[in-house]
């Protein structure tokens, strides 16, 4: 099995990338949507969110109403560093689950983890291999705008709140180039799938004295 992380900056082409691996015979973990199964009621995160903020954060189906929640801890940094210390360990925890149901169905495995703040929450020792897929800030910035429908403002400040993406290529193995087409896109992530596949087969391999 070779597990690898795969993060990028806002709207750099995460997904889209994820999607062309997938085709080529990835598993693919996303983290965003393990931070949303383990807050369905009763699942651990849930359960410590309620012990935390209450159940005035609840929807009427019991499900966490995530406007409320967030109005709460983005106006105060220790209550959302409450909330990342109740979320981040129920979130690996399952992580670690869902790599041990493909270990056992499929020894071979790769494994592609989509963490968009890989590099920003320090994740890097989970992996044998860490994927950065790059566009420009500038481009970033462009693509943002259209797909959320934000002006250069809103984008800009989204922007902001994460390490700058021409730092996160000192801290990838690979770098994944998402400013052409997302032909070329294709192309590039078949070119690396390659290398992957070369990658986990030399894993566990004996290097033994030459007779
Ligand atoms: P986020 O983390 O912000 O959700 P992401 O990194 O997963 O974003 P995507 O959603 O894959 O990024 O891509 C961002 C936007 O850019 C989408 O609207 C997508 O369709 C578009 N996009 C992705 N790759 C390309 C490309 N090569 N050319 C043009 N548009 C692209």
């Amino acid at each position: 099995m070779l597990n690898i992380g795969l993060t990028g900056g806002i709207g750099s082409g995460k997904s889209t990338v994820d999607l062309f691996f997938r085709e080529e015979g990835a598993y693919i973990i996303d983290f965003d949507e393990l931070a949303h199964s383990v807050e369905e009621p009763d699942r651990p995160a849930w359960t410590g969110i309620v012990a935390a903020f209450g159940h005035s954060i609840l929807n009427e189906n019991g499900t966490i109403n995530r406007e409320k929640l967030g109005a709460i801890v983005f106006s105060d940094r220790e209550k959302l560093k409450k909330l990342n210390e109740i979320v981040h360990p129920a979130v690996i925890e399952e992580w670690k689950r869902r790599i041990a149901e493909i270990q056992k169905k499929d020894g071979r495995a790769i494994v592609i983890s989509d963490i968009p703040l890989l590099f920003e929450a320090g994740l890097q020792s989970l992996f044998d291999m860490v994927i950065l897929v790059h566009i420009s800030p500038e481009e970033q910035i462009r693509r943002v705008m259209k797909r959320n429908s934000y002006n250069r403002e809103q984008a800009q400040n989204r922007l902001r709140a994460q390490m700058p993406i021409d730092k996160k290529i000192t801290l990838a193995d690979f770098v994944i180039n998402n400013e052409g087409t997302l032909d070329q896109t294709r192309t590039i992530v078949h070119e690396v799938w390659q290398r992957l596949r070369e990658e986990e087969q030399k894993k566990g391999r004996i290097i033994d004295v030459p007779r």
